[in-house]
């Protein structure tokens, strides 16, 4: 397999989009497609033609941008089996542990819910990337807002057992306010101290933050830290089940 180029480009407020081009086949992905302007204009700008969008979830600054690409393109559009009442468009419906072959990528679909009901993240093994929508972020992680925390805390600990070294692909630009809380949690915790100041730096020359790496993650994001000893003594629950204290963070943030 010829290694996929990527190209990440802000929009709306604070979102990602995400372009994957097979240059063999020609081949182009979108992952989520927040508005169709800034999705096409980065198609135009390297000159790809879209052939699928592949939708994480419903929220619409994920998806607002599916009607219009759609018709302009004749693209697919691929989506979670569980929301596809609410993906407008939908031409296949996918559920872990299901796997796509789109020109020469293969890409295995992870069920990621919690933050909402069928939020779905989409891993390229081959290529050492995932894209996880709003489940994981750099130092953070999504709300949870359909599911409970004990699914979302499930969901995370799955995207935690992907290689070391995947590039992790995430829907919003959130890593300094990430940041910011998670060295309240851990501020012993120099490698994050170390990131936040990079991050800080880095949105002050307005670079993105990400892709991230499951490594620097597991060194540097306090929710997937949740079972450490020094996190669980910090919020007081040095003996509950692991989703309960990531469930107390994440509450703390919601405050934060
Ligand atoms: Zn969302
Ligand atoms: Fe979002």
């Amino acid at each position: 397999m010829a290694q996929p180029e990527i190209h990440q480009f802000p929009c709306l407020k604070d979102n990602y989009g995400v372009l994957v081009h097979d240059p063999d086949r020609n081949v182009t992905l979108s992952i989520d497609a927040p508005d169709a302007d800034a999705v096409g204009h980065a198609l135009a700008e390297r000159g790809w033609r879209l052939t699928h969008i592949l939708a994480t979830h419903h929220h619409a600054d994920h998806t607002a941008g599916i009607p219009a690409l759609k018709a302009e393109t004749q693209c697919k559009i691929i989506g979670p089996k569980a929301e596809a009442a609410r993906i407008p468009g939908l031409d296949l419906v996918i559920a872990e542990p299901d796997a796509l072959m789109l020109g020469g990528l293969a890409i295995a679909v992870i069920d990621t819910p919690g933050h909402t009901i069928g939020h779905v993240a989409y891993w390229i093994p081959e290529a050492k990337v995932a894209f996880v929508g709003d489940t994981l972020f750099a130092m953070g992680c999504g709300r949870v807002l359909e599911g409970t925390a004990e699914m979302m805390w499930a969901s995370l600990e799955k995207l935690a057992r992907l290689p070391p070294d995947t590039a992790i692909y995430c829907g919003h630009e959130y890593t300094v306010s990430n940041g910011k809380f998670g060295v309240t949690i851990e501020p012993e915790n120099t490698r994050l101290a170390e990131r936040l100041a990079e991050a800080e730096a880095a949105r002050a020359a307005g670079q993105p933050t990400l892709p991230t790496r499951i490594d620097l993650e597991l060194e540097t994001n306090v929710f997937l830290r949740a079972d450490r000893e020094d996190v669980r003594a910090h919020v007081g629950l040095p003996v509950a089940p692991t989703w309960k204290v990531f469930a107390n963070l994440r509450e703390r943030k919601n405050r934060f």
